[in-house]
């Protein structure tokens, strides 16, 4: 009988964990939270020009308005170019808290159907569409046995880069909302479009956000803060070649497509991503537009090391001129565009925030690590404009593809972690 008690105490429990009243007295777990924002199509793009880049963007940003103000954050708005910013008065410090509501441009996001497994037992998972994700081809999942895991029916991407990050900020929030007696400090939340396209901190408001520090919700393992990430610069190379029928071209057609070719095979061969990872730096071929007379080449280069990225650029540089030397009835010109900073030396400067973190995680039994992100974010920006902002992960992995999914257990745990940076 006693046993039968508890096993319905057990269920009654279970079904009460994690769950949230709201006013209405509609119920809302943070799995239906983040569920409700990636059902939201908010995929970036990089041919409009426009801030935000997608004006669907702004569909999420409404929505994230509507529920801030519910949870008691009075000043919640979204700005003209799409970001949500909001504060929860409290005592103390200002804290900021930030996600990215767009998607990323590989995979659509449209029409997103998560899937819940339960209790991943280890081995391949079939995803609706036929799809297989397994532990051979993502050793990242053998870390996920015995969770509940969202995945995606194989036909779009799941979006939790970066929704789970907004749905552990506002999960977070719930929390205060429904526990008014602990105290917080102040908490100063944004939600940034088009991170994905490198846009992120654009048209950030520093002053609206107004926070000390700050932390963005955007990366993948729990335990990894991140302070460090790529330094970051995109090339473009202009090709005029020398256009002249093909048929009496003999020593006059300077054919920029060939050009293009030889200053590609002119580069560093083995400093491609292929051939790099850890600190590695790389440069990277995007993309070659044109013909024969008029040729654009988009390149990216990255390195953590500031020498190591002016290295790069030198390099670019050498090989453009020692090809314009050869060819010198061709016309082709370079120039380098700053994408972003390595955050390292500026964080670096106010401990605060990654001692703040590193302290909460151990009370939530975490063990942190640092690590360095291969790649850019928001919080690189913000660092070095003066608002110190390292990354935390959300629990998900895997991001930008069909094949991301999200770990529940380490989702609910970011959430606790998040609460413990903004209680007093
Ligand atoms: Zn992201």
């Amino acid at each position: 009988m006693i046993f039968y008690f508890l096993l319905l105490l057990g269920i009654i429990y279970n079904l009460c964990y994690n769950r949230k009243t709201t006013k209405k007295g509609e119920i809302m777990t943070s799995l239906e939270r983040f569920i409700r924002y990636v059902k939201i199509d908010t995929q970036a793009s990089d041919k409009t020009g426009t801030t935000p880049s997608t004006e669907k963007q702004k569909n999420l940003g409404a929505l994230l308005v509507k529920e801030l103000l519910e949870l008691g954050l009075e000043d919640a708005h979204m700005d003209e170019f799409g970001i949500v910013y909001g504060h929860l008065p409290g005592k103390g410090t200002r804290i900021g808290l930030n996600a990215h509501m767009d998607t990323a441009l590989e995979v659509t996001d449209e029409n997103v159907k998560p899937h819940l497994i339960k209790e991943y037992k280890g081995g391949t998972i079939k995803l609706a569409n036929g799809l297989e994700m397994s532990p051979k081809q993502f050793p990242v999942l053998r870390k996920h046995v015995g969770h509940d895991l969202v995945v995606t029916d194989g036909n779009t991407l799941l979006g939790a880069d970066d929704k789970a990050g907004i749905a552990i900020i506002m999960s977070a929030l719930q929390y205060f909302k429904d526990n008014p007696k602990v105290a917080h400090n102040t908490i100063c939340v944004a939600f940034t479009v088009d991170e994905e396209i490198g846009e992120g901190p654009k048209h950030f408001n520093y002053k609206e956000f107004n926070a000390k520090y700050a932390y963005t919700i955007d990366g993948s393992d729990i335990d990894v803060v991140e302070a460090e990430n790529f330094n970051a610069y995109a090339a473009s190379v202009d090709i005029i070649g020398v256009s002249i029928h093909p048929g009496e071209a003999k020593g006059k057609l300077i054919n920029a497509l060939l050009l293009a070719k030889e200053l590609i095979a002119s580069l560093p061969e083995k400093e491609t991503p292929f051939d790099s990872e850890g600190k590695q730096g790389y440069w990277h071929i995007n993309e070659i537009v044109g013909d024969s007379e008029h040729a654009t080449m988009h390149f990216i280069l990255r390195d953590f090391d500031d020498d190591g990225i002016q290295n790069r650029i030198e390099t670019v540089k050498k090989a453009v001129k020692a090809l314009q030397d050869k060819y010198p009835t061709a016309k082709i010109e370079v120039n380098f565009k700053e994408q972003y900073r390595n955050m390292k030396k500026y964080v670096a400067k106010k401990p605060i925030a990654l001692k703040r973190v590193r302290s909460v995680m151990r009370k939530n039994g975490i063990e942190p690590i640092s690590g360095a992100i291969r790649g850019g974010t928001d919080g690189a920006t913000f660092s070095r404009n003066g608002l110190i902002t390292p990354n935390l992960g959300t629990g998900s992995y895997n991001h930008h593809g069909r094949y991301e999914f999200l770990d529940l257990y380490e989702f609910n745990k970011m959430i606790s972690v998040v609460i413990g940076l903004m209680k007093k």
